[in-house]
């Protein structure tokens, strides 16, 4: 069942009866030629480009709970390219090129809406930085417009631009940034990738991995084994007790990143808006919530709810941000397990277990990569070869030394 405008009108008129499920809900089968386990973005993402570029059938995605459940459901939606180091630069390019053409791939409104992103900076040399990143953007094929004090408040006129802990010296904007309906990503891709023959498998939690002579056999799960020739772990905030199975220490730490919503107000704020020196960041939800976010935590967590420092932590942001918040209430707030990496990038490779494959480390910001993850993660698993935008994810960058430490921060999970 493909979705149309002319359907969404007639839907509307017969009460919305004539819509089917959007994907099956199938047994789990014995054997696959392929298991991805995480039914989050970057597995979904992942299933649907196998089928999709690679022509591969008998695929299942494994997934503990529901689809969606995960972090890609508990983002802040935000997406956007625009990194500095040459190996996040190109793979988040051709991420957001992949968003453009999103909506129509999936046949899905992901709500992609490119509404821009204005990042603040508040002293000369921060300036510069921002120069910097925004001249390595615009070399990447990409935009961005490095904004004077003057300029940022035409945009955005309601920030507190009298504050003097860190005055607001101007702003990158990133045009072509913005955000998309986090669940509705999970959904589209799941959708399609069901269409193309992929088993997706909830309530099924893996368990174990088979491993024989150092080659991946299969995983046990909470509904029984399944062989597989091929097993992707794609389970973000999980991939370090899931790749203990295979007998693996992962460089990577489980955080908890919150997020808030206010109550549904008039539009307001019309960009995605960041103050990295107070940690926050804000955009509007369609609904009219204010959608905000800051930094992690402050101990590593698989509990997926934060504590309450962090959440003063952000309302205190905010608030020296724009003081108009104060006036607006929080409705919800929540918590999603973030795998953080030592130098915050992410890691698409090979495990050392011949047919395992890891897709994992993406900190704060894994939602703008899902579709060129899967893209990847897909091409990795099918030829066996890194893929040419993915080819610095190394996993074993972090005994060799080649880190891309993007934040320029060092070697610590919690500073990224
Ligand atoms: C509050 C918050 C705000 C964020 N904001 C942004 C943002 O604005 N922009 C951005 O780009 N990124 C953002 N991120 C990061 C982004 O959401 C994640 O990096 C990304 O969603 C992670 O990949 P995923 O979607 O595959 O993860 P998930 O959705 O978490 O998928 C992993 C799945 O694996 C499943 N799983 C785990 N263990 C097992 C097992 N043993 N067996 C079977 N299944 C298992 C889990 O149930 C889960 O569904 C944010 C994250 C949080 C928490």
């Amino acid at each position: 069942m493909g979705f149309s405008g002319f359907r969404v009108f007639r839907e509307g008129l017969r009460g919305n009866r004539g819509w089917a499920r959007q994907w099956r809900d199938p047994e789990p089968k014995p054997a696959y030629d392929i298991v991805i386990v995480g039914g989050g973005g970057h597995g979904l993402a992942s299933a649907y480009y196998l089928a999709r570029n690679h022509g591969l059938g008998n695929i299942a995605v494994l997934e503990k709970g529901y689809l969606g459940g995960g972090n890609v459901g508990r983002n802040t939606t935000i997406v956007r390219a625009n990194y500095f180091l040459p190996g996040n630069s190109e793979f988040y390019s051709h991420s957001l090129k992949l968003w453009e053409g999103l909506e129509r791939e999936l046949n899905y409104n992901v709500m992609h809406s490119q509404r821009g992103i204005i990042n603040l900076f508040h002293s000369d040399g921060q300036r510069d930085a921002f120069a910097r990143r925004g001249n390595a953007m615009i070399n990447q094929g990409d935009d961005a417009v490095l904004l004077d004090r003057e300029g940022v408040r035409a945009h955005v006129p309601y920030l507190d631009f009298e504050q003097t802990r860190f005055p607001i010296h101007g702003g990158l904007l990133h045009p072509r940034g913005g955000t998309a309906r986090h669940d509705a990503v999970a959904w589209g891709f799941a959708r399609r990738a069901d269409r193309r023959g992929v088993d997706l498998i909830q309530n099924c939690e893996v368990t174990g991995i088979d491993i024989v002579g150092g080659r991946v056999t299969g995983v046990q799960t909470t509904r029984g084994a399944i062989r597989a020739g091929k097993v992707g772990v794609v389970v973000a905030g999980r991939s370090g007790q899931v790749a203990a199975m295979a007998g693996l220490r992962l460089p990577v730490e489980s955080h908890v990143l919150q997020a808030f919503v206010t109550e549904g107000l008039k539009p307001v704020i019309n960009q995605v808006v960041t103050y990295g020196m107070g940690h926050f960041y804000i955009s509007q939800s369609d609904k009219g919530g204010l959608v905000f976010g800051g930094d992690l935590d402050f101990h590593a967590s698989y509990a997926a709810r934060g504590n309450l420092p962090a959440a003063e932590h952000v309302m205190e942001a905010g608030m020296t941000l724009m003081p108009m918040i104060g006036k607006a209430r929080v409705l919800r707030s929540w918590g999603g397990i973030v795998d953080m990496t030592p130098d915050g990038s992410p890691i698409i490779d090979k495990a050392p277990v011949e047919g395992l494959f890891l897709n994992c480390g993406w900190n704060y910001g894994g939602f703008k990569a899902v579709p060129a993850s899967g893209w990847a993660m897909a091409h990795l698993m099918a030829t066996g070869q890194p893929h040419a935008t993915a080819e610095r994810f190394r996993l074993d960058r972090f005994t060799t030394g080649h880190l891309l430490d993007e934040e320029g921060t060092g070697s610590q999970h919690n500073l990224h």
